[in-house]
């Protein structure tokens, strides 16, 4: 897993780190965590997004023009569930190489 360093999110131009609406259908799951997801908690974040929004956008990576998620599991299947279009994501582009120890 691998996390942010949300003091430099959105700092940088079209490198780096960007927030953006990206289509649930165009986002691949390449380890299939969201199997073992709590559903009372997917459940209870699907009526708050529907109330409020997603608060906090998931961390997508972009290798090659292809979305990978590797975190957010119950945000992304609680959009899932929700039959929503889009997620609102927090990409951060990357190699092959970082990739690879994603999916190790
Ligand atoms: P996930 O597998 O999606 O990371 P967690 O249960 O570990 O699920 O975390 C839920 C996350 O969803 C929290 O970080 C919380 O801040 C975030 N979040 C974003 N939008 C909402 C919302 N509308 N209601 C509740 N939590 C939200």
């Amino acid at each position: 897993n691998w996390t942010f360093d949300t003091a430099s999110a959105g700092s940088r131009g079209g490198e780096g780190r960007q927030v953006m609406d990206l289509p649930v259908a165009a986002i691949r799951r390449p380890l299939g965590r969201t199997r073992g997801n709590d559903q009372a908690k997917v459940e209870a974040l699907m009526e708050s997004i529907k109330e409020i929004g997603l608060q906090e956008p998931i961390d997508v990576l972009e290798v090659d023009g292809v979305y990978y998620g590797f975190s957010g599991c119950h945000r992304f299947e609680a959009h899932q569930r929700l039959g929503a279009e889009t997620i609102r994501c927090r990409v951060r582009k990357a190699n092959k190489e970082v990739l690879k120890m994603h999916m190790m």
